[in-house]
């Protein structure tokens, strides 16, 4: 628990739950900005009410009903005086509500008007009857709150909180002025109660001076932290990593293939690092297949060659175990001892492993985040690689830290970042990309397909079984139950088997143990499974090249990377792969929009790009990227030229103005723990 602290009398239920929303000084209650506001400082005549618009209007209650079909709810119609009769329609309603409209009374009632089916109507509107009151005379801020603290309480909390601030501002004033930026008390005044001659819409413009300001005092925050690591870690030490090549060459040789040219300078740019004595603190992006395995795989064979352990880290089993395989298959050969670490090695066999780790036995070692528990030592740990770092949580990527301070790092993700956007928020990242997939790749061609016609799908898992393809099926994602899940994967492998009673069937699920897994995933990669049915635990990094078919149920249920990353399963190999996307009526519209561009696109920097595109402008008041740490007022699509200025700003002030970077970071690292952890 976190201690609270206010200049100000606040109980201790309030303090609980302020808590709840992360506030607990007057600092943490001023940066608590309005979701949205509300404008009760006029009236619109209902005449006039575009639709979509929140509007408030006076009128009088005229008829009051309770409808029981298509399901029970309350219909109270009202009369403005402009002659226009509006419907306010509660599915959800207390009997206070229906008194509250009683007819004959007059109400403000403030919401979207829509066009419905039986004219023009507004849902749940928040209706007032205080009239004699009164109009607002500013904007009404509404906060994001919980249960049990309502607006007005919080509103007085958040403005008590303003007149406690002091006025002291972190950057100084001519820094400002060269900057256009007002003082920041200033800002969040104006944000907490606006002056009412600036509209709603303006209000949500980022472009605003007080918008402006907060986005820039948390990039700024943020790239003087990074930037400060950044110096920290070079000024840090690590064993320079330089190898005579007897391992990768030999590798190299094995592989069956050549590495692309993006490969190549990827993994150019990473011996570089590893030759250096500080840590290496680089990742590596590249969509999915374009392979980054291999990569890693040479990365390591530089550390094992100079006689260093490394550590390589997977956020699933599946994933770990796959990589395990590999590197015993790529490194075994040559006498390079590999070993496993997972949360379900037993005790005994992990003992053992450790003891190896410890005393330098093992010169790889392939795992889950169990390889950075307190409780295993190295020997001699050179080099960290960590796959799909993105999906791992705060915690995970702060033990690794601890562990690693002084060794090389490498990341990888297949979470497109924009590379100018990458390189300029993450200062203390260098970022490889391989921006080209393997040849010889046919892309993968994507269907939507109506649920209603899976009958033509299981033929054509048939005919790419007989073929000699492989054919993926995912089952729908059930967020409410795992129980469910199972069991609709069970019910999806029994009605397939009955369908293609000829081909074997198998299942994959997050409720197997790993070892039962490694058994069906290796049945798979054999070739002795033709289907494989999953849950979405096969989401990462899963590689069976024969496979050229994945359908996905309930495609509409899924988010854009998902998708992308699921789909990323085929297409690894020579064949044709095709990707069918089943889907059920009724799609949303965000579904709509999200189907089409997992249709219309494969390069997942544009389906990304689209991706924020579509969640976007609802999400104003803070981006959240995965693999990025949670801005809470920027956004970095929207905001690049903030960024730029802060960038530039940052190495400045902290050469010249070391003062001014104390303030600063102390104010908005106190709010924000997160920008620390990358
Ligand atoms: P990801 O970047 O998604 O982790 P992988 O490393 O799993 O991709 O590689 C995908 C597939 O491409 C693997 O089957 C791998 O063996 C193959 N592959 C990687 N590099 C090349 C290359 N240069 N030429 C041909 N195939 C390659
Ligand atoms: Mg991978």
């Amino acid at each position: 628990m976190s201690t609270a602290d206010f200049p100000f009398p606040v109980s201790t239920a309030t303090q609980a739950k302020l808590a709840k929303l992360n506030i607990n000084n007057i600092w943490d209650l001023a940066l608590h900005l309005p979701l949205r506001y509300e404008d009760e400082t006029h009236i619109t005549p209902i005449a006039d009410a575009r639709a979509g618009i929140p509007v408030q209007i006076e009128a009088t209650v005229i008829h009051q009903q309770i409808q029981f079909r298509p399901r029970k709810q309350l219909i109270v119609q009202v009369q403005d005086l402009s002659g226009h009769v509006l419907y306010l329609r509660y599915i959800h309603f207390y009997p206070s509500q229906q008194k509250q409209l009683a007819e004959g009374k007059v109400i403000r009632a403030l919401g979207e008007i829509r066009h419905g089916f039986f004219g023009d109507e507004m849902v749940h509107p928040k209706i007032r009857t205080d009239i004699e009151q009164g109009l607002s005379e500013s904007l009404t801020p509404v906060y994001p709150t919980v249960n049990g603290l309502n607006q007005p309480a919080l509103r007085r909390l958040i403005q008590a909180a303003l007149k406690h601030l002091p006025d002291d501002d972190t950057l100084p004033d001519e820094l400002l002025q060269q900057l256009h930026l007002p003082p920041l008390l200033q800002s969040l005044k104006f944000l907490h109660s606006p002056p009412p001659e600036y509209s709603v819409q303006d209000l949500h413009q980022g472009t605003l001076p007080a918008w402006q300001r907060l986005k820039f005092d948390e990039l700024l925050a943020q790239q003087l932290s990074m930037r400060l690591a950044r110096q920290q870690r070079l000024k840090g030490h690590a064993a320079a990593l330089t190898g005579d090549g007897h391992i990768s060459k030999l590798l190299q040789t094995n592989l069956g293939f050549a590495l692309t040219s993006a490969q190549q300078r990827a993994i150019n740019e990473i011996k570089t690092d590893l030759a250096q004595t500080h840590p290496m603190h680089r990742l590596l992006q590249g969509d999915v297949g374009s392979g980054k395995t291999i990569v890693c795989a040479l990365a390591a064979a530089i550390a094992v060659e100079a006689g260093f352990q490394v550590a390589i880290m997977a956020p699933t089993e599946i994933l770990a175990e796959q990589h395990y395989l590999k590197f015993q298959q790529w490194f075994a050969s040559q006498g390079i001892t590999v070993g496993w670490l997972s949360g379900s090695v037993r005790k005994k066999a992990r003992e053992n492993t450790k003891t190896e780790l410890a005393n330098g036995t093992l010169q790889l070692a392939v795992g889950t985040h169990a390889l950075f528990q307190e409780d295993v030592s190295f020997h001699n740990l050179g080099l960290v690689i960590v796959d799909e770092q993105h999906r791992f949580g705060v915690a995970q990527r702060l033990a690794l830290k601890n562990k690693g301070s002084d060794v090389h790092q490498l990341m990888m993700s297949a979470t497109p970042i924009p590379r100018t956007l990458a390189m300029s928020f993450f200062a203390d990242l260098d970022v490889s990309v391989i921006d080209e997939l393997p040849p010889g790749r046919t892309p993968i061609v994507t269907r939507l397909v109506n649920s209603t016609r899976r009958q033509e799908v299981e033929k054509l898992v048939q005919h790419t079984c007989i073929q000699g393809r492989q054919v993926y099926w995912v089952c729908p994602l059930i967020e409410e139950s795992e129980t469910l899940q199972l069991q609709t994967a069970v019910d999806t492998v029994a009605q397939l088997q009955a369908a293609l009673p000829q081909l074997n069937i198998g299942l994959i699920h997050g409720r197997m143990k790993s070892t039962e897994k490694a058994e069906v995933m290796a049945a798979f990669a054999a070739g002795t499974i033709q289907v494989l049915v999953a849950t979405t635990v096969i989401e990462v990094g899963v590689d069976v090249p024969n496979a050229s078919l994945m359908v996905i149920e309930h495609a509409e249920r899924m988010g854009l990377a998902q998708l992308h990353q699921l789909r990323g399963r085929v297409g690894r190999g020579s064949a044709a792969s095709r990707c069918v996307l089943l889907f059920s009526e009724p799609l949303s519209d965000l579904a709509k929009a999200r189907l089409k561009v997992i249709y219309e696109n494969t390069d997942g920097f544009e389906i990304a790009r689209q991706d924020l595109n579509i969640r976007g402008p609802g999400e104003f008041l803070g981006a959240r990227q995965s693999g990025v740490p949670m801005l809470r007022f920027a956004n970095l699509e929207e905001d690049l030229p903030i960024l730029e200025k802060a960038r530039n700003l940052a190495p400045l002030l902290i050469n010249q103005q070391p003062q001014v970077v104390r303030k600063h970071l102390q104010r908005w690292l106190a709010q924000r723990a997160a920008y620390l952890g990358v």
